[in-house]
C-alpha cells in the first residue's frame, strides 16, 4: 500500500505482476536448496539436522529465494531512501514498477531465476494490476485518419483536420489569382477536384457521416470555394453552385464513394479480412439492433405482457427471440384475434391505457387511479380484466369459469403453471402456448365486450 500511495503522490503509474509459481512447494528441489544452505555457510550437524526435521515448508521457502535479486531500475518506488520493487511472501510473489519497461526487466529477471532454481511460473495464474492513471493517447493518425477519444464520434478530429487542409489548399488555389490574374471558373472547378476535393473526401469510405455538424465543416470549405470562382456572395443559393458548374454536393458525393466502396467489400471472397470485419459489423448491428427493442419493451410497462419475449424454439424449449412472428396473431377468428392483439400491445379501451393521455372530455389520471369500473377495487388493465376482477358482474364470472374448464381440458399443465407463477406470468405464460391461443382470444374478446358495456370510472382528483 505504501508504494501505491508514493505513487499515487508522485502522480506516477504503478504496473504490479502478480506472478504464481507452478506447484510451489512440491516443485521445489530440495537438492538445490541444501546445496544453497552449504554454499552460505551451513553445513555439519545443523544441516543434516534440517534435512531430517524438515518437510518444506513456507519458512524454507524463504530461504529457496534468498539468493533471488531484482536488478534496481531507474523507475523503482523509492520508500524513505530506500528502492522497492518486489514483496515475497513463501511462493506469493509481487513484482512493481512505475514504468512498464521497468516491470518488464523484474519479471525477465525472476524469469531467469526460476530458469536456474527448477521452477516453471504459471502464466495462467498470474495477472497484472495498473494503479492510478492510465497513461494513453487522446488522438493518433493512423493511415492519414485521425482517432480522437474524447469526443462521441472518433472521427471528430479527421473532418475538422481536412475541413482546415482543405481550406488551406483552396486559399492557396484562389491565392494564385494574384499572380496569374482572374481563374476562369472552367479552371477553377479543375483545381478543385485537383487540389480540394481529395482533403474534403479522404478516408470517407470508411469515415461516414454520421453527425451533420461534422460534414457541414467539409461542406462549407466546398461551398466557399465554388463561390468564390463564380464570383457569389456567401448567401448566394446554394443548389445553383451544382447545377451551374457540374459539381456534386459533397454530401452525394462522399455517399457514393463510400457505397463503391462496400460494393467492393461485398465482392470480396468471405476469408478476406476486410470481408470478415463487414459481416461482423452486420451481426453486430441486428444484434444492438434486437438489444434496443428488448430493452424498449423490457422497462415499459404498457408492453409488461411482452416482457422477456420468450417463445417456443423448434424443440419446445422457451427462448428469447426479440424478432419472431407471434403465434397469437395466427388465431382464425378476426374478432378474437383482435381483441388479443389489442390487450397485449397495449391498445385497449381499459382504464389503464385510455386514461394514460388526455383528450377532450378525460383528462390525464395518475396510473394507480385508473381503477376498474367493475369491482372498484384495483387498476384496471388486461391482467386484471382476464383474470383478476372478482366482477361485481354475474357474466364475467361465469365467462371465467367456463374459460378455466375449457383451458384445463386443452391444457392440463395449467394448472400447475397457475400455481407457479403470478397472474401476469401466467397470461404472458399462455400466450406462448399455441393450443391455448384461439380460447384465450375468444375469452379476450368476451370479457372485453363485458368491460365495453358499461362506462369507464373517471376519478374527480388528479393527481
Ligand atoms: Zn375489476
Amino acid at each position: 500500500m505504501s508504494a501505491i500511495h508514493r505513487a499515487r503522490q508522485e502522480g506516477k503509474t504503478m504496473y504490479v505482476a502478480f506472478v504464481d509459481i507452478t506447484n510451489a512447494f512440491p516443485s521445489v528441489n530440495k537438492d538445490a536448496l541444501w546445496v544453497k544452505l552449504h554454499s552460505w555457510g551451513v553445513g555439519g550437524p545443523l544441516l543434516d539436522l534440517l534435512r531430517m526435521l524438515y518437510d518444506f515448508s513456507p519458512g524454507l521457502f524463504n530461504v529457496f529465494f534468498a539468493d533471488f535479486h531484482v536488478p534496481s531500475h531507474v523507475d523503482d518506488i523509492v520508500l524513505f531512501g530506500r528502492a522497492i520493487s518486489q514483496l515475497e511472501h513463501a511462493d506469493d510473489l509481487a513484482l512493481f514498477s512505475t514504468s512498464l519497461k521497468g516491470l518488464q526487466t523484474k519479471v525477465d529477471a525472476f524469469l531467469q531465476w526460476c530458469s536456474c532454481n527448477f521452477l516453471l511460473p504459471n502464466a495462467r495464474k498470474s495477472e497484472c494490476m495498473i494503479f492510478g492513471p492510465v497513461p494513453y493517447v487522446k488522438q493518433y493518425k493512423y493511415v492519414g485518419i485521425t482517432f480522437q477519444l474524447t469526443h462521441h464520434y472518433i472521427f471528430a478530429k479527421h473532418y475538422k483536420l481536412k475541413a482546415s487542409a482543405a481550406r488551406g489548399i483552396a486559399g492557396a488555389a484562389l491565392q494564385t489569382q494574384s499572380m496569374t490574374g482572374s481563374l476562369p471558373p472552367f479552371e477553377g472547378c479543375q483545381l478543385y477536384m485537383a487540389r480540394v476535393d481529395p482533403h474534403l473526401t479522404a478516408g470517407c469510405d470508411v469515415v461516414l457521416d454520421i453527425d451533420p455538424t461534422l460534414l457541414a465543416l467539409l461542406e462549407d470549405v466546398q461551398h466557399a470555394y465554388i463561390r468564390r470562382i463564380l464570383g457569389l456572395n456567401p448567401h448566394s443559393v446554394i443548389a445553383i453552385l451544382f447545377t451551374e458548374t457540374g459539381l456534386s454536393p459533397l454530401c452525394y458525393h462522399r455517399v457514393v464513394l463510400a457505397l463503391q466502396y462496400l460494393s467492393y467489400l461485398i465482392s470480396l471472397p468471405s476469408r478476406h479480412l476486410a470481408r470478415c470485419a463487414l459481416d461482423d459489423s452486420v451481426i453486430l448491428h441486428k444484434s444492438a439492433c434486437n438489444t434496443a427493442l428488448q430493452e424498449f419493451i423490457n422497462t415499459s410497462s404498457r408492453t409488461i405482457l411482452l416482457h422477456n419475449h420468450l417463445s417456443r424454439g423448434a424443440d419446445g424449449a422457451l427462448e428469447q427471440r426479440v424478432l419472431a412472428f407471434r403465434g397469437y396473431l395466427c388465431v382464425v377468428v378476426p374478432q378474437h384475434r383482435t381483441a388479443l392483439t389489442h390487450l397485449l400491445l397495449s391498445d385497449h379501451t381499459l382504464a389503464s391505457e385510455q386514461l394514460r393521455r388526455a383528450s377532450c372530455y378525460v383528462p390525464v389520471v395518475s396510473e394507480h387511479l385508473r381503477i376498474c369500473h367493475l369491482c372498484l377495487l384495483d387498476v384496471e388493465d388486461p391482467v386484471h380484466a382476464l383474470l383478476t376482477c372478482s366482477g361485481g358482474v354475474s357474466q364475467l364470472v361465469s365467462l371465467w369459469a367456463s374459460f378455466l374448464k375449457d383451458l384445463f381440458e386443452c391444457l392440463p399443465s395449467a394448472c400447475t403453471i397457475a400455481i407457479g407463477n403470478d397472474a401476469t406470468d401466467f397470461l404472458r405464460l399462455l400466450t406462448k402456448r399455441r393450443q391455448v391461443l384461439p380460447l384465450l382470444a375468444k375469452f379476450a374478446w368476451e370479457v372485453m365486450v363485458i368491460f365495453d358495456a358499461l362506462p369507464m370510472v373517471i376519478p374527480r382528483q388528479t393527481e
